[in-house]
C-alpha cells in the first residue's frame, strides 16, 4: 500500500538537524546492561531536554546518584523496573513500574533503579536540560572512592577495615540479584510519599481519540511529582497527519518506538528542514517552532513524547482557523470563502488520510 507523502520543502539552511538515532549510538556498557545518550553534545540543537536509552539485566542496579542540572522522567517500554527516591525531607517513595508506566526523580533528589523482574527491562530516560550528561551524575561509588576512608569509617560507624571492598571508583550499573516482591522490601516509611509517589500508572489511562491517531498526556495534572517534564504516548494510523501546530510554553523531544515518519519544522523567515525517522530515532523541536509529523510507512507510528513543562499546551493549524472569522481568514490567504467554509469546523489534532 502506497501512502501520499508532501514534498519535502527546501533544507536550504536556517534550521539545525534535529535528529539524532539514539538506539545505534554505543554508549556506556557495563556487564549489568548499558545507557545511550543524546544530549546537546550529540545534537547541538537540543538545549533544553537530554535523554538516554537504557536496559538493566535481571537485578542489575543504577546505582545510587543524583544530579545537579536536570530533573529526570521515565518510561519502561519493556521489562520491570524498581525505582527508589530519597527526598530533603529524609522521604522513601519505592514503587515497581512495569512496561507502559513511568517515573519521575525532581531536580537534585537522590535515587536509583534496579530491574525487579526475570527479564532485561529497556527504558527511556528525559531530562529537562540537554547539557545533563547520563555519564557525568553524581554517583555514589565515584563519591565514596574519593572520600577518605577514616571520614566514611567515623560516618557510618564501622571500622575502616570493613570497608576495605568498596569500589575503586563509580560502578555505573552493578550486577545482582533479582529483588524479592515489593511489599516484602519496601521500606514502611515509604507510605509517608504515597500522595507524592514517584511512580504514575500511565498504562491504565485512557488515550484520546482523533480521526487519524491517539495521544495520552501525562502533565503535572495527572502526575503531580513530575513538575517539569509532561509525557505523552502518541499513535498515528498510517497516512494520517499530526497536524502544523506548535507548542508555546515547552520544547518537544520524542523517541520512536514503532512505525516510520516524516518531520517537517518550521523556524520563520522562509526556512524550515524536513528528515525521516525510524524506530530508534529521536526527534528535537525547540519550543514556539511550528512543526507537524506524517506516517510515512504501513503500519502505526508509535511515539514516546517529553515536553520540559509540568503543563502540557500546543495551539494547531485547524482550530486557529476555526475560531477566527471566515472572511478574514479568506482576506489573510486570498482565498475564497467558499473555500475556508469548507475547512474543519474545530481542531483536528491528528488528522486522518482523506
Ligand atoms: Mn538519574
Ligand atoms: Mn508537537
Amino acid at each position: 500500500m502506497s501512502t501520499t507523502v508532501s514534498p519535502a520543502p527546501d533544507n536550504s539552511g536556517g534550521v539545525p538537524v534535529f535528529r539524532y538515532s539514539l538506539a545505534s549510538a554505543t554508549g556506556k556498557v557495563t556487564p549489568g546492561g548499558w545507557g545511550k545518550q543524546v544530549t546537546a553534545a550529540e545534537l547541538p540543537i537540543s538545549q533544553d531536554i537530554a535523554g538516554v536509552l537504557m536496559r538493566l539485566e535481571p537485578g542489575a542496579v543504577r546505582e545510587l546518584h543524583w544530579h545537579a542540572i536536570a530533573a529526570e522522567w521515565g518510561y519502561v517500554v519493556e521489562g520491570q523496573v524498581r525505582v527508589t527516591l530519597f527526598d530533603p525531607e529524609q522521604r522513601i517513595s519505592m514503587e515497581d513500574v512495569p512496561a507502559g508506566d513511568v517515573f519521575s526523580f525532581p531536580r537534585g533528589y537522590g535515587h536509583v533503579i534496579q530491574n525487579s523482574g526475570t527479564v532485561p527491562a529497556t527504558f527511556i530516560l528525559v531530562f529537562d536540560n540537554g547539557h545533563f550528561s547520563e555519564f557525568a551524575t553524581f554517583s555514589s561509588t565515584d563519591w565514596l572512592a574519593h572520600t577518605p576512608r577514616n571520614v566514611l569509617a567515623e560516618t557510618l560507624g564501622t571500622p575502616e577495615s570493613s570497608l576495605a571492598g568498596l569500589p575503586a571508583g563509580e560502578v555505573y550499573i552493578v550486577p545482582g540479584p533479582v529483588p524479592p516482591p515489593l511489599a516484602e522490601t519496601r521500606p514502611a516509611t515509604a507510605q509517608l510519599l504515597a500522595a507524592n509517589s514517584c511512580a504514575y500508572r500511565f498504562s491504565q489511562q485512557a488515550p484520546e481519540r482523533y480521526a487519524g491517531g491517539t495521544i495520552a498526556i501525562a502533565s503535572q495534572l495527572q502526575f503531580p511529582l513530575s513538575s517539569t517534564i509532561t509525557g505523552a504516548v502518541m499513535t498515528i494510523d498510517p497516512g494520517a497527519i499530526r497536524e502544523p501546530h506548535w507548542h508555546p510554553n515547552a520544547s518537544e523531544w520524542f523517541y520512536v518506538l514503532a512505525g516510520t515518519l516524516q518531520v517537517t519544522v518550521f523556524a520563520s523567515q522562509g526556512h524550515a528542514r524536513t528528515d525521516q525517522f525510524a524506530p530508534g530515532d529521536v526527534c528535537y523541536v525547540p519550543r514556539g517552532l511550528g512543526h507537524y509529523l506524517e506516517n510515512t510507512g504501513d503500519a502505526e507510528v508509535r511515539l514516546l513524547l517529553a515536553f520540559n513543562s509540568g503543563t502540557y499546551e500546543q495551539i494547531g493549524l485547524s482550530g486557529w482557523l476555526a475560531a477566527n472569522p471566515r472572511a478574514l481568514v479568506a482576506t489573510n490567504f486570498g482565498l475564497p470563502e467558499t473555500t475556508v467554509d469548507a475547512f474543519p469546523g474545530g481542531t483536528e489534532y491528528i488528522a486522518a488520510r482523506r
